[in-house]
């Protein structure tokens, strides 16, 4: 009866603790035991298409039901694969891509797509191919069909710089997806002269994170020129689905365009 409050604070502890990086290279392992005694039918992941009785329970106040055993998918990546699947053209054209600090349960899967020619890069995430600060992307304007960025924004000094980089490598017709943690405050809460890691935490809810953002979330990423978009994808699909995947009903996908390039 104790075991699962137990797996709970061990999951809870590694994840507050142990180095992402790291994480990410040694936990598979143990992963992947625990996804065959996991193994079932009740839930389904959308990334890595397995089957679980249950998936994980994940976070600093670790959430039931969210972390894939086999990928380690989360709510949101499961989400957004849906999402990619169902609204766009991600999977079928014939795409350029950059993907800024690439999750890991992304990565092999995408590279394996024979119509993506895609490119990772991250400031000093392992897992990425080219070693960039987001402030100033190495690549030339126009050169990229898509971008995604995820759980960066939060963590870097000036996020509309960083949106007008990517805003400027974006081609014409290029897309992106640009997630955050979203907090339900009416505006975003940025203080630079909170510096030490357990202020930031008060202030801003994670240890490395710069600011916490609002409902202006998208209103803010548009001073960059990027036309963003807010869409409940979640809200539309059917209950059975959602359950099915485990999937976060409150996230919003923040899809954007490329806008204007002189803002
Ligand atoms: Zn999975």
């Amino acid at each position: 009866m104790h075991q699962i409050p137990f797996m709970k604070s061990i999951i809870s502890f590694v994840i507050r603790y142990i180095p992402r990086s790291f994480l990410q290279r040694v936990s598979p392992l143990f992963l992947k035991a625990v996804a065959l005694a996991n193994k079932g039918d009740k839930v389904i992941c959308t990334v890595c298409e397995k089957g679980f009785k249950k998936f994980l329970p994940y976070g600093r106040k670790a959430r039931e039901n969210a972390l894939c055993p086999n990928c380690l998918a989360l709510e949101r990546h499961r989400l957004m694969w849906l999402y990619l699947q169902q609204k766009t053209n991600f999977f079928t054209a014939p795409l350029r891509v950059l993907h800024v600090a690439p999750e890991a349960c992304f990565i092999d899967r995408f590279e394996k797509l024979p119509n993506i020619d895609y490119i990772t890069g991250d400031i000093e995430s392992p897992l990425a191919k080219v070693k960039m600060d987001i402030h100033q992307i190495p690549f030339e304007d126009a050169s990229f069909d898509v971008v995604f960025c995820n759980h960066v924004m939060e963590h870097v000094d000036n996020d509309i710089a960083a949106c007008k980089e990517i805003n400027r490598v974006l081609k014409p017709k290029g897309w992106g997806i640009i997630q955050s943690p979203v907090y339900n405050i009416p505006t975003t809460f940025e203080d630079p002269s909170i510096t030490a890691p357990a202020e930031r935490e008060k202030a801003f809810g994670q240890r490395d994170h710069v600011r916490k953002y609002g409902d202006d979330y998208a209103i803010r990423l548009s001073k960059s020129g990027l036309m963003v978009s807010e869409d409940r994808f979640v809200q539309e699909l059917p209950k059975e689905v959602v359950e099915k995947h485990a999937l976060p009903i409150t996230e919003i996908i923040y899809f954007c365009t490329k806008g204007s390039t002189t803002a």
